[in-house]
Protein backbone atom coordinates (compact mmCIF):
# COMPACT_ATOMS: atom_id res chain seq x y z
CA UNK A 1 0.00 0.00 0.00
CA UNK A 2 2.93 2.32 0.20
CA UNK A 3 3.58 2.16 -3.44
CA UNK A 4 0.16 4.00 -3.78
CA UNK A 5 1.47 6.88 -1.44
CA UNK A 6 4.89 7.28 -3.45
CA UNK A 7 2.66 7.23 -6.42
CA UNK A 8 0.94 10.30 -5.30
CA UNK A 9 4.37 12.06 -4.24
CA UNK A 10 5.18 11.71 -7.56
CA UNK A 11 2.35 12.77 -9.54
CA UNK A 12 2.20 15.86 -7.35
CA UNK A 13 5.56 16.31 -8.83
CA UNK A 14 4.50 15.78 -12.27
CA UNK A 15 1.84 17.87 -11.98
CA UNK A 16 3.91 20.60 -10.79
CA UNK A 17 6.43 19.87 -13.47
CA UNK A 18 3.86 20.21 -16.50
CA UNK A 19 1.98 23.35 -14.97
CA UNK A 20 5.28 25.42 -14.80
CA UNK A 21 5.95 24.48 -18.14
CA UNK A 22 2.37 25.88 -19.19
CA UNK A 23 3.40 29.16 -16.91
CA UNK A 24 0.16 28.06 -14.81
CA UNK A 25 -0.02 27.58 -10.87
CA UNK A 26 -0.62 24.07 -10.12
CA UNK A 27 -2.38 25.16 -6.98
CA UNK A 28 -5.44 25.50 -9.51
CA UNK A 29 -5.41 21.97 -10.81
CA UNK A 30 -7.27 19.42 -8.35
CA UNK A 31 -5.87 15.56 -8.49
CA UNK A 32 -9.10 13.08 -8.66
CA UNK A 33 -7.86 10.03 -7.88
CA UNK A 34 -10.01 7.39 -9.96
CA UNK A 35 -10.84 4.34 -7.57
CA UNK A 36 -13.02 2.43 -9.78
CA UNK A 37 -12.42 -1.20 -9.56
CA UNK A 38 -10.07 -0.73 -6.70
CA UNK A 39 -11.25 -1.74 -2.91
CA UNK A 40 -12.38 0.30 0.20
CA UNK A 41 -8.76 -0.26 1.29
CA UNK A 42 -7.04 1.29 -1.45
CA UNK A 43 -9.21 4.75 -1.05
CA UNK A 44 -8.04 5.38 2.58
CA UNK A 45 -4.73 4.15 1.41
CA UNK A 46 -5.05 7.27 -1.14
CA UNK A 47 -6.70 9.65 1.88
CA UNK A 48 -4.02 8.82 4.02
CA UNK A 49 -1.83 10.42 1.44
CA UNK A 50 -3.75 13.48 1.37
CA UNK A 51 -6.05 12.80 -1.59
CA UNK A 52 -9.59 14.30 -0.87
CA UNK A 53 -11.44 14.54 -4.50
CA UNK A 54 -12.12 10.72 -5.95
CA UNK A 55 -14.20 9.77 -9.28
CA UNK A 56 -16.15 6.30 -9.85
CA UNK A 57 -17.54 4.88 -12.50
CA UNK A 58 -20.66 2.77 -10.79
CA UNK A 59 -23.47 3.85 -8.17
CA UNK A 60 -23.78 0.10 -7.35
CA UNK A 61 -20.37 -0.35 -6.51
CA UNK A 62 -19.65 2.47 -4.77
CA UNK A 63 -22.51 2.09 -2.42
CA UNK A 64 -21.02 -0.78 -1.24
CA UNK A 65 -17.20 0.92 -0.84
CA UNK A 66 -18.93 3.53 1.06
CA UNK A 67 -20.53 1.78 3.44
CA UNK A 68 -17.31 0.13 3.97
CA UNK A 69 -15.43 3.97 5.03
CA UNK A 70 -18.04 5.78 6.77
CA UNK A 71 -17.24 9.10 6.98
CA UNK A 72 -14.08 10.52 5.61
CA UNK A 73 -13.45 14.08 7.01
CA UNK A 74 -13.31 16.34 3.43
CA UNK A 75 -13.88 13.88 1.16
CA UNK A 76 -15.61 15.03 -1.64
CA UNK A 77 -17.01 11.80 -3.84
CA UNK A 78 -17.66 12.34 -7.79
CA UNK A 79 -19.92 10.07 -10.04
CA UNK A 80 -17.88 10.28 -13.17
CA UNK A 81 -19.38 7.12 -15.41
CA UNK A 82 -22.73 7.26 -17.34
CA UNK A 83 -25.52 7.74 -15.08
CA UNK A 84 -28.93 6.01 -16.05
CA UNK A 85 -32.26 8.09 -14.43
CA UNK A 86 -32.87 5.17 -12.24
CA UNK A 87 -30.16 5.53 -10.42
CA UNK A 88 -30.30 9.30 -10.28
CA UNK A 89 -31.77 9.33 -6.66
CA UNK A 90 -28.87 7.17 -5.42
CA UNK A 91 -26.62 8.56 -7.17
CA UNK A 92 -27.23 12.41 -5.58
CA UNK A 93 -27.80 10.45 -2.31
CA UNK A 94 -24.18 8.92 -2.45
CA UNK A 95 -22.32 11.90 -4.56
CA UNK A 96 -21.40 14.81 -3.62
CA UNK A 97 -21.53 16.20 -7.15
CA UNK A 98 -22.04 14.35 -11.16
CA UNK A 99 -19.59 15.05 -13.46
CA UNK A 100 -21.07 12.96 -15.96
CA UNK A 101 -24.30 14.86 -17.34
CA UNK A 102 -24.63 13.77 -21.02
CA UNK A 103 -28.79 14.99 -21.57
CA UNK A 104 -31.25 17.10 -20.84
CA UNK A 105 -33.08 14.65 -19.90
CA UNK A 106 -30.76 13.18 -16.81
CA UNK A 107 -30.27 17.02 -15.91
CA UNK A 108 -34.08 17.47 -15.26
CA UNK A 109 -34.26 14.17 -13.13
CA UNK A 110 -30.87 15.16 -11.19
CA UNK A 111 -32.75 18.61 -9.91
CA UNK A 112 -35.99 17.09 -9.62
CA UNK A 113 -33.86 14.54 -6.58
CA UNK A 114 -32.10 16.68 -6.00
CA UNK A 115 -34.84 19.13 -5.11
CA UNK A 116 -36.50 16.36 -2.68
CA UNK A 117 -33.11 15.86 -0.85
CA UNK A 118 -32.94 20.03 -0.34
CA UNK A 119 -29.43 19.23 -1.89
CA UNK A 120 -27.42 21.84 -3.84
CA UNK A 121 -25.52 19.84 -6.51
CA UNK A 122 -22.61 20.43 -8.40
CA UNK A 123 -22.61 19.07 -11.84
CA UNK A 124 -20.09 18.88 -15.13
CA UNK A 125 -21.36 18.61 -18.86
CA UNK A 126 -19.67 15.65 -19.99
CA UNK A 127 -18.78 16.51 -24.04
CA UNK A 128 -18.17 13.77 -26.30
CA UNK A 129 -15.05 16.19 -27.81
CA UNK A 130 -14.32 13.03 -30.80
CA UNK A 131 -17.79 12.71 -31.60
CA UNK A 132 -17.33 8.35 -30.97
CA UNK A 133 -20.51 6.19 -30.80
CA UNK A 134 -19.21 4.37 -28.32
CA UNK A 135 -19.17 7.30 -25.74
CA UNK A 136 -21.34 9.07 -24.16
CA UNK A 137 -21.55 12.94 -23.74
CA UNK A 138 -23.03 15.56 -25.44
CA UNK A 139 -21.77 16.60 -28.63
CA UNK A 140 -19.78 20.42 -28.30
CA UNK A 141 -21.53 23.24 -29.78
CA UNK A 142 -24.19 20.90 -30.42
CA UNK A 143 -27.61 21.84 -30.04
CA UNK A 144 -28.09 19.55 -26.47
CA UNK A 145 -25.30 21.05 -25.58
CA UNK A 146 -26.78 24.68 -25.86
CA UNK A 147 -29.96 23.85 -24.53
CA UNK A 148 -28.51 22.30 -21.66
CA UNK A 149 -26.31 25.66 -20.90
CA UNK A 150 -29.51 27.77 -21.50
CA UNK A 151 -31.13 25.46 -19.11
CA UNK A 152 -29.68 25.97 -16.07
CA UNK A 153 -31.75 28.64 -14.64
CA UNK A 154 -34.59 26.45 -15.09
CA UNK A 155 -32.65 23.86 -12.61
CA UNK A 156 -31.70 25.66 -9.57
CA UNK A 157 -31.09 22.48 -7.53
CA UNK A 158 -27.96 22.12 -9.89
CA UNK A 159 -24.52 24.34 -10.36
CA UNK A 160 -23.62 24.01 -13.80
CA UNK A 161 -20.13 24.25 -12.85
CA UNK A 162 -17.87 23.26 -15.97
CA UNK A 163 -17.53 20.32 -18.71
CA UNK A 164 -15.34 17.02 -18.56
CA UNK A 165 -14.44 14.92 -21.27
CA UNK A 166 -12.35 11.65 -22.36
CA UNK A 167 -10.78 12.11 -25.73
CA UNK A 168 -10.23 9.53 -28.36
CA UNK A 169 -7.75 7.04 -26.95
CA UNK A 170 -4.70 6.94 -28.74
CA UNK A 171 -1.21 5.16 -27.88
CA UNK A 172 0.80 8.07 -28.26
CA UNK A 173 -1.10 11.01 -25.76
CA UNK A 174 0.11 13.62 -28.31
CA UNK A 175 -2.68 12.86 -30.04
CA UNK A 176 -5.14 13.76 -27.20
CA UNK A 177 -4.16 17.73 -27.28
CA UNK A 178 -5.84 18.79 -30.26
CA UNK A 179 -8.95 17.49 -28.19
CA UNK A 180 -8.39 19.18 -25.22
CA UNK A 181 -7.72 22.69 -26.84
CA UNK A 182 -10.94 22.02 -28.63
CA UNK A 183 -12.60 21.32 -25.28
CA UNK A 184 -10.59 24.43 -23.53
CA UNK A 185 -11.95 26.80 -26.37
CA UNK A 186 -15.71 25.66 -26.04
CA UNK A 187 -15.31 26.09 -22.30
CA UNK A 188 -13.80 29.81 -22.97
CA UNK A 189 -16.66 30.60 -25.52
CA UNK A 190 -18.93 29.33 -22.83
CA UNK A 191 -17.66 31.62 -20.43
CA UNK A 192 -17.91 34.57 -22.59
CA UNK A 193 -21.00 34.12 -23.29
CA UNK A 194 -21.83 35.10 -19.30
CA UNK A 195 -25.26 32.76 -19.57
CA UNK A 196 -27.32 33.48 -16.10
CA UNK A 197 -26.85 30.44 -13.50
CA UNK A 198 -23.49 29.15 -15.07
CA UNK A 199 -20.43 29.29 -13.04
CA UNK A 200 -18.23 27.92 -15.26
CA UNK A 201 -15.07 27.32 -14.08
CA UNK A 202 -14.08 23.57 -13.78
CA UNK A 203 -12.20 21.79 -17.01
CA UNK A 204 -12.39 18.08 -16.56
CA UNK A 205 -9.88 16.46 -18.48
CA UNK A 206 -6.45 14.36 -18.72
CA UNK A 207 -6.60 10.52 -17.18
CA UNK A 208 -3.08 8.61 -16.18
CA UNK A 209 -1.24 8.53 -19.83
CA UNK A 210 -1.95 12.47 -21.09
CA UNK A 211 -2.65 14.24 -17.92
CA UNK A 212 0.97 16.47 -18.65
CA UNK A 213 -0.56 17.69 -22.08
CA UNK A 214 -4.33 18.00 -20.35
CA UNK A 215 -2.81 20.36 -17.88
CA UNK A 216 -0.47 22.31 -20.52
CA UNK A 217 -4.04 22.95 -22.38
CA UNK A 218 -5.92 24.23 -19.39
CA UNK A 219 -7.28 21.23 -17.48
CA UNK A 220 -8.40 22.73 -13.77
CA UNK A 221 -9.37 18.65 -12.96
CA UNK A 222 -7.26 15.54 -13.86
CA UNK A 223 -8.77 12.12 -13.54
CA UNK A 224 -6.20 9.58 -11.97
CA UNK A 225 -6.95 5.56 -12.10
CA UNK A 226 -4.03 3.23 -13.00
CA UNK A 227 -1.15 5.71 -12.21
CA UNK A 228 -2.31 6.15 -9.02
CA UNK A 229 -3.80 2.30 -7.78
CA UNK A 230 -1.95 0.38 -11.13
CA UNK A 231 -3.76 -1.40 -13.27
CA UNK A 232 -6.92 -2.62 -13.32
CA UNK A 233 -7.92 -6.21 -13.51
CA UNK A 234 -8.63 -7.60 -16.96
CA UNK A 235 -12.16 -7.36 -16.27
CA UNK A 236 -12.16 -3.87 -14.34
CA UNK A 237 -15.03 -1.50 -15.80
CA UNK A 238 -14.22 1.54 -18.06
CA UNK A 239 -17.78 2.47 -17.35
C1 LIG B 1 -11.35 5.17 -15.57
C2 LIG B 1 -11.52 6.61 -15.82
C3 LIG B 1 -10.47 7.51 -15.59
C4 LIG B 1 -9.08 7.09 -15.14
O1 LIG B 1 -8.44 6.39 -16.14
P1 LIG B 1 -6.89 5.98 -16.00
O2 LIG B 1 -6.45 5.79 -17.39
O3 LIG B 1 -6.86 4.73 -15.22
O4 LIG B 1 -6.21 7.10 -15.32
C5 LIG B 1 -10.72 8.86 -15.77
N1 LIG B 1 -11.92 9.31 -16.17
C6 LIG B 1 -12.96 8.48 -16.41
C7 LIG B 1 -14.26 9.04 -16.85
C8 LIG B 1 -12.79 7.10 -16.26
O5 LIG B 1 -13.82 6.29 -16.52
Amino acid sequence: MMIIADRIWQLREQIKAAAQRAHRNSAEISLMAVSKTFPAAAIRTAYDAGVRLFGENRVQEFSGKAQELGALAGVEWHLIGHLQSNKAARAVELFHAIDSVDSIRLARKLNQVAGTMEKRLPVLIEVNIGGEHAKSGVLPESQEFNQLLELAPELPWLEFSGLMTIPPYHADPVHSRPYFRQLRECFERVQKRHLPALSMRILSMGMSYDFPIAIEEGATCIRLGTAIFGDRAATGSHG
